[in-house]
């Protein structure tokens, strides 16, 4: 069994492959093993946990809903970029950590907390998945793609993205922030299906690098550098595009006050957004994609030492947080906040390379990593008279969820091809059934085109792992190991850290652990990864 498991690893792990023409071989319909209730319904889905009591109850609710605004639901996602889990006061961070979050506390409190919510390890992973409702290593959006990286197609190009599949539904769709998955044309949030974008394209690190002398002199203080940076093509400025109309520069970045006021505009911009989106008959999706609290980070004037902490980050979540409370207030104050699903998250772990300017979380490892600390993020799913307040849930969710369950708040479901794997799944019924369950029974932990791991039920199988060689160094000093003889397995409900693998001496389940990834491996067989060329 094992050695099997090791082919598997070689197998996943091999480059991706053009698809072939040839006859496509079938995905087994049954479940891998006898530790799986989940249920597959068709080649190209991911099973599902049926719920059904739970379908009844969310479907009553929504049609209630609908009989009452005559409007599909809007969408508003409040994504946060490196925001640790430990960070928010309702994951045990907020004041205990000298950063209070009063404003993602009481939506938690007013909504459901999610305590198993997965990212993607990094930024644009799971940016793209979102998006996509499918893993990175399908679609080929498994990192960034900077500036002068050359690759092969547009990733784009053949994907169905949730703003192009509302926008078809009737939604008005609109990302503010940061982008982070392309900026050539034809890959702008504007070229791949929202209406309009306004924000920044890279992480606020790359902004701030050319003025901040302290931290990069070599380049800030160098012009012939610059001169270089400034020849890569990197994109330093406030953007507003719309689709099949103009991409406009609004304000240039010259110095790390402009990078500290970044999220204070793009919050203003939202808001004013709001109440133009909710004056149409049309139902809106809007992604509110923060630039902090991602290093590096300056604080706004208005919040600088407003933290009990006082360090940048600590300011910087204080700042978020603030934000996240006036954008709520904004929906309220336009009347459609009762129609209006808000889910607020992070996109990937705290970067602890750049600590102190880092978050924390409660679990091994960090940003970069397929340990929990890597993909473990808050998830706060709150909608007014429709989520019952003060629900928390232990049940997995990855965010690529959003997607489906978006898909399925636009009665959008048969609107979704078969020719590809969707990865995601419909939430809805977790999500509004008072005493909703998960629909999902596995998470899939991959890192770039690498499987590494997959959480089921509270055990968590490693079958490649990664080595940090320097306290937090998640990114900039780790290794990448096979395992010996057995995966690495944990149980993460006595071991949460993922400090001492229970293995095959405290565990009956290895080898059914081993099936599913196998069953897992099946979906890229009859639809090969896309390759890019990253
Ligand atoms: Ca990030």
């Amino acid at each position: 069994m094992l050695v099997e498991l090791l082919l598997t690893a070689a197998a996943l792990s091999a480059a991706p492959q053009e698809p072939a023409q040839t006859e496509l071989p079938s995905i087994p319909m049954e479940a891998a093993s006898v530790l799986s209730r989940a249920k597959r319904t068709a080649q190209h889905l991911e099973p599902v946990l049926v719920h059904a009591e739970d379908q009844a109850a969310a479907s009553e609710k929504l049609a209630a809903l609908r009989a009452k605004t005559g409007k599909r639901p809007n969408i508003v996602w409040l994504l946060v970029d490196d925001m640790g889990y430990g960070d928010p006061g309702c994951y045990g961070g907020g004041a205990t950590v000298g950063a209070a979050t009063p404003n993602m506390d009481r939506l938690a409190r007013e909504g459901l907390r999610l305590t198993s919510c997965y990212s993607q390890n990094t930024c644009t992973p799971t940016r793209s998945a979102i998006l996509t409702g499918r893993l990175p290593v399908r679609t080929g959006l498994t990192r960034p793609i900077l500036a002068g990286d050359r690759i092969k197609r547009n990733p784009w190009t053949d994907e169905l993205s949730l703003p192009a599949l509302l926008g078809n539904r009737g939604y008005n769709t609109v990302l503010c922030g940061k982008w982070h998955i392309g900026e050539a044309e034809g890959m702008r949030p504007h070229d791949v299906g929202f209406d309009e974008y306004y924000g920044y394209y890279p992480a606020q690190k790359e902004l701030s690098q050319a003025f901040d002398k302290r931290r990069y002199p070599d380049l800030a203080l160098n012009p012939e550098r610059l001169e270089m940076l400034e020849r890569t093509g990197a994109s330093e400025a406030l953007i507003h595009g719309v689709k099949g109309g103009k991409t406009e520069e609004v304000a240039k970045i010259t110095s790390t006050d402009d990078v500290a006021e970044g999220d204070r505009l793009l919050k203003e911009w939202t808001v004013r957004k709001i109440g133009e989106l909710a004056k149409s008959d049309e139902p809106f999706f809007l992604e509110h994609a923060f630039m902090k609290c991602h290093a590096d980070n300056f604080a706004s004037k208005a919040f600088e030492g407003k933290s009990a902490g006082k360090y940048p980050y600590k300011d910087a979540v204080v700042e978020v947080d603030a934000y996240i409370g006036e954008i709520v207030a904004a929906l309220e104050a336009a009347g459609v906040l009762e129609n209006t699903f808000v889910f607020v998250t992070s996109d990937n772990g705290p970067q602890r390379d750049s600590w102190p300017d880092s978050g924390t979380t409660p679990f091994r490892g960090g940003k970069g990593t397929s340990w929990e600390g890597g993909v473990r993020v808050p998830g706060i799913a709150y909608w007014k008279g429709m989520i019952a307040p003060g629900r928390e849930s232990d049940e997995l969710f990855d965010l690529m969820d959003l997607f489906m369950t978006s898909v399925a708040l636009a009665d959008g479901t048969n609107d979704l091809p078969s020719d590809r794997y969707y990865d995601a799944i419909d939430q809805t019924s977790f999500l509004l059934a008072d005493d909703g369950h998960s629909n999902r029974e596995k998470v899939y932990i991959w890192w770039g085109k690498d499987p590494m791991a997959m959480r089921m039920y509270e055990y968590k199988i490693h079958h490649r792992i990664l080595k940090t060689q320097e306290a937090w160094l998640n990114i900039d000093m780790t290794t990448v190991h096979d395992v010996g003889l057995a995966p690495w397995l944990y149980n993460l409900y006595i071991d949460p850290k993922e400090e001492y693998t229970v293995g095959h001496r405290m565990n009956a389940w290895l080898a059914s652990m081993g099936s599913e990834l196998r069953a897992h491996a099946a979906t890229f067989r009859r639809y090969p990864p896309k390759n890019i060329g990253l």
